[in-house]
């Protein structure tokens, strides 16, 4: 399989990515995961990337391109779910020519679609100890006594970034982001859009409707 996996945040993406790797023997490639693997095994790509880092930038395109076709050609003929790459139209283009040049272009893209109050309401019920940094959520893991920590028992914090407003404009940005690139990917017929919510296996056995045989 040679896919790329679309969704917000909250949509539940890198779950969803992580068990389509286990089910199908595939890599999961993360942006953040390769820049950072690379920037620990010194290759020329990767002390590039640490330059930019050490300074605070981002890292530009190319040099995201750069490690990201490096860890494709690495992984030979496994297969893949690209997972928060790519994330403009430069880095699609690039990554479609690096993936022609190794006879291995991309069978679809799937967008996770998940109900912007459903993820404002999943984002905002974090919680975190702001001793020992343990997460919570007021749903899904909820502390035995509301609103202290069950390790050292500190009052938990709701971070500005959890906050409804802060989370409301996460996800406008994500959405301008994404937009163009779901318009491409659409123009060339690979586009998927798969409903997120609800159990995490259903979710994944919709995902995997979608995919060609293997
Ligand atoms: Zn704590």
């Amino acid at each position: 399989m040679r896919i790329v996996l679309f969704g917000p945040p909250g949509a539940g993406k890198g779950t969803q990515a992580s068990l389509l790797a286990e089910k199908y023997g595939a890599e999961r490639i993360a942006t953040g995961d390769i820049l950072r693997e690379a920037v620990a095994k010194q290759t020329p790509v990767g002390l590039k990337a640490k330059s930019y880092m050490d300074r605070g930038e981002l890292v530009p395109d190319d040099v995201v391109i750069a490690i990201a076709s490096d860890k494709l050609a690495e992984i030979g003929d496994a297969g893949f779910i690209l997972d928060g790459f790519p994330r403009t139209i430069p880095q699609a283009e690039a990554l479609d020519a690096a993936l022609n040049e190794l006879g291995k272009p991309l069978e679809l893209v799937v967008n996770l679609e998940v109900d912007e109050d459903e993820l404002v309401r999943r984002l905002s019920g974090r919680r975190v100890c702001p001793g020992c940094k343990e997460p919570y959520h007021v749903d899904s893991k909820p502390p035995k006594t509301e609103g202290k920590c069950d390790l050292c028992g500190a009052d938990l914090v709701h971070r500005d970034d959890d906050q409804p407003e802060a989370i409301r404009n996460r996800l406008n940005v994500y959405g301008n982001q994404t937009a163009p690139l779901l318009d491409y990917y659409a123009g060339k017929g690979l586009r998927r859009d798969v409903e997120a919510t609800g159990e995490i296996k259903d979710i994944l056995d919709r995902i995997v409707a979608e995919l060609p045989p293997p």
